[in-house]
């Protein structure tokens, strides 16, 4: 018995119930098409929906970043980590959400983390769906806020609790895109609440910006609503096919997040080439909303050739979970079609409940209808058995 015996058997545990990870590691840039363990796949599990990772214009662009503002940042945002790339990325960001101001921060789970803890204290009241993503999560425990989860995406529940406490500060937030199950917050409802209650909304559009509304602004598009929440968070990683998170609001709520949320200010800032690459996507985006009416065509198809081989399925967004049930079966489904050509993520406790394993296939802008006919078909034979 030594010392770290107790991880040999939490190790063992999670070997024994289907639970433990691991890494795949590709050798490929991540497009549509990628190399993993000398196998060429079809990636429906990448949250680059857009299939901007390996644009040639972006890559470009971050190339000649690299030559010009070199590969580090060589400080925090507030020392020597900003530099004029950042200054317009952020000005995009706050033009392309129709916000005041925006705050880049280096990952989105940094954003929620110093976005919550910064304007919530042991004060404050936070309401919190219970299927929100772990980076809201642990934004609310690190704020020492008092935690209420509310039913998913049960605007009654909420409306319930926040009445019953009426808390003099508090605090809404949600998800805007569910990153598991696909769905979409029921924004209008969740505003309207906040006004009647005096409530800070905040809404987390990770897997909505790029995705929903007619040109990819996410929720508050998508509900064809003029003002969003007031806080509107959201991520460069997935649709924008680079790294970042990002907080979009007033100018007052982000000049206080500049000089209060931590995680913004004790951590060095991104690279200058990654922040290159966000403005270049960002410009695409902005310049070709066709990518993402294309994206939103090809989950309609997918969801409609999944339903010929008997499997229903439905979304709205660019995640379409497939139920299975058992961790071990999920496991096993992924594992074949990765035999056959397919790279599609199983999900497992923790990121769901426990016996809710599914697939989780991801579709991406790129992906042509022959491909995910085909995908469709093999999907339904693997999970037949
Ligand atoms: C992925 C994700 C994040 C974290 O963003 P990163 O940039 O990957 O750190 C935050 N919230 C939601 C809902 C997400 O899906």
């Amino acid at each position: 018995m030594d010392k770290f015996d107790f991880m040999r058997r939490e190790l063992e545990r999670l070997r024994e119930q289907n639970l433990y990870r691991d890494l795949r590691n590709f050798s490929s840039a991540q497009t549509r098409h990628v190399e993993l363990g000398g196998r060429r796949l079809l990636m429906l599990s990448s949250n680059s929906y857009l299939d901007l990772c390996a644009d040639t214009d972006i890559q470009n662009f971050a190339i000649e970043t690299a030559r010009k503002f070199g590969t580090g940042s060589g400080g925090a945002r507030l020392t020597t980590g900003s530099s004029l790339l950042t200054a317009e990325l952020e000005k995009r960001l706050a033009a392309f959400k129709h916000a005041e101001a925006a705050l880049t921060f280096n990952t989105g789970y940094m954003a929620n983390l110093g976005t919550i803890s910064a304007i919530c204290d042991k004060t404050w009241t936070i309401f919190s769906d219970e299927l929100n993503h772990a980076s809201i999560i642990d934004g609310c425990r690190l704020s020492k806020a008092k935690i209420i989860v509310y039913r998913h995406n049960d605007m009654a529940d909420l409306r319930g609790k926040i009445s019953e406490l009426n808390p003099e500060k508090s605090l809404i937030v949600s998800d805007g895109v569910f990153s598991m199950d696909g769905d979409i917050v029921k924004l209008p409802d969740l505003l309207k609440i906040a006004d009647e209650f005096g409530a800070i909304s905040m809404i987390d559009e990770a897997h909505a910006t790029g995705v929903i509304g007619k040109t990819g602004r996410g929720t508050a598009e998508h509900f064809g609503m003029e003002r969003g929440a007031d806080i509107s968070l959201g991520t460069l990683s997935k649709a924008i096919g680079s790294e970042g998170g990002f907080v979009c609001g007033s100018a007052t709520l982000i000049e206080f997040l500049r000089n209060k949320a931590r995680s913004f200010i004790f951590s060095t800032a991104v690279s200058p080439v990654t922040v290159a690459a966000s403005l270049k996507a960002l410009e695409k985006l902005m310049a070709s909303p066709e990518r993402t009416l294309k994206l939103q065509k090809n989950v309609d198809f997918f969801c409609r050739e999944l339903l010929k081989n008997g499997i229903s399925a439905r979304s709205e967004t660019a995640i379409v979970p497939i139920m299975i049930g058992s961790e071990a079966k999920a496991t096993e489904v992924a594992a074949k079609l990765f035999e056959r050509g397919y790279f599609v993520s199983a999900i497992r406790y923790p990121t769901v409940a426990r016996s809710e394993a599914r697939l989780r296939v991801t579709l991406m802008a790129s992906h042509e209808k022959a491909e995910l006919s085909a995908a469709a078909a093999e999907i339904a034979r693997a999970i037949r058995g």
